[in-house]
């Protein structure tokens, strides 16, 4: 059993936290307040290297295994949950996706534009009435002459309203649930591809872009699926088995981000003559911090090495991002606390961090559903919920 880092792994490590404390931490607060990220950002990201960075060499990536990629995200977490989310939707979700589906072809077309952010992907599945149930989708593909009609209406959608690249899941036949379900490479300038920003003010994640799209009558040629017919209900769930693992290493880094601050608080903030760290019941809540976001980091850093084994992980993923995310919502829960009224302000950075982490509980599947995956893996029932 090895526990340190290669090399590489380490050195990607260091390019990951030198961006996030030099590049993006002083931008987070008013990112936070404006509700946008700069695509200045973005652009940077993809010229140090951060986007490409698990994708192959052949289209200009990274070739990085799934342990850096996971250390990644655990640093961009640790600073700022809007640019770690866009990143794994970017990255994870879309890219990687393509690099295990896609043809050579679409590999070809659409892998060095993502590395270099000329283009910027999200990811289609929740709808108004199809969101942990994904197979109850209502979106629908029909065959037109060499391609399909994509309609309906996905919700949610990281990046939606800044991507040039969508992957649409609709279904081909509504009455084969998940087998009937396609996976569709779909331009955001296509005819049709309708975009407005999320209505209502979000609790967290707020420099973060979320779409409502509207797919009315988009045509699509028929190579633009991804996988083959039916495969596309696959293609997400594998999807999520990348992003869900970025989703685990951005909550270590929001548990480490709040052991970070209060650490600092509890060794400056006087109370009763004495530094409110020499309490205790603070000690004692430290103590269990530090516990959490050392078996959230193991937890995960070992869901990625199993994936990097080729090794099947999909509990492993769900058990990573459940505890790191529970552990991230405790910390956050207790980093306020400890800050007193402080805590309360975005003066202090753990406010956002507990606005934040409630994301992370809802999207790529909520806390409920990494339990129905693990009990199904467990009872061994099919994983698909
Ligand atoms: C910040 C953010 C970003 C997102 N980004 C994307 C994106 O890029 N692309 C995308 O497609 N979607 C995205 N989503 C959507 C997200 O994936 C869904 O919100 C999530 O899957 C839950 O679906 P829902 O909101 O419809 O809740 P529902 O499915 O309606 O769930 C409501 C409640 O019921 C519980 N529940 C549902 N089924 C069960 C069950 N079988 N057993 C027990 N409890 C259950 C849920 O856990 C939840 O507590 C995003 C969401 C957020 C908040």
């Amino acid at each position: 059993m090895e526990f340190s880092l290669s090399a590489t792994q380490a050195a990607v490590q260091q390019l990951a936290r030198k961006f996030a404390d030099e590049r993006v931490a002083p931008l987070s607060r008013e990112m936070d307040e404006q509700g946008a990220m700069p695509l200045a950002l973005i652009s940077d990201m993809a010229a140090v290297g951060l986007l490409g960075g698990p994708l192959p060499a052949e289209h200009g990536g990274g070739a990085w295994d799934k342990v850096s990629a996971a250390l990644c995200y655990e640093e961009l977490g640790r600073v700022d949950s809007s640019v770690r989310g866009f990143m794994t939707v970017h990255s994870s979700l879309v890219a990687q996706c393509i690099q295990q589906w896609g043809s050579v072809e679409q590999r070809r077309q659409y892998l060095p534009m993502l590395i270099s952010a000329e283009s910027i992907g999200c990811y289609c599945l929740t709808e108004p009435n199809a969101g942990s149930d994904a197979a109850s989708m209502e979106a629908t593909a029909v065959p037109d002459g060499a391609g399909y009609r994509l309609n309906g209406e996905k919700i949610w959608i990281t990046n939606g309203g800044i991507a040039q690249l969508a992957i649409v899941f609709a279904s081909t036949d509504r009455t084969l649930r998940h087998k009937g379900v396609g996976a569709f490479l779909v331009p955001t300038n296509a005819p049709g591809f309708v975009r407005r920003k999320m209505p209502g003010r979000e609790l967290g994640h707020r420099a973060a872009d979320h779409a409502h799209i509207r797919l009315e009558n988009i045509y699509v040629p028929v190579d633009s699926m991804l996988g083959g017919p039916g495969e596309g209900f696959r293609v997400a769930m594998s999807a999520l088995d990348h992003g869900r693992l970025g989703v685990a290493a951005g909550a270590v880094g929001v548990a480490q981000a709040c052991l970070d601050a209060s650490v600092a608080f509890a060794r400056e903030r006087r109370q009763f003559g004495q530094r409110v760290g020499d309490f205790q019941m603070i000690q004692a809540a430290l103590a269990d911090m530090a516990a959490d976001v050392e078996a959230a980091r193991q937890l995960t850093l070992r869901a990625a090495w199993m994936q990097d084994q080729g090794l099947k992980s999909t509990r492993a993923t769900s058990i990573a991002k459940l505890f790191a995310v529970e552990a991230a919502v405790r910390a956050a829960n207790e980093a306020v606390l400890l800050h007193g009224g402080r805590g309360y302000t975005n003066e202090y950075p753990v406010e956002r961090y507990l606005r934040d982490i409630k994301g992370l509980q809802i999207y790529e599947g909520t806390a409920h559903i990494q339990r129905i995956v693990i009990a199904r893996d467990l009872l061994g029932k099919d994983t698909v919920p």
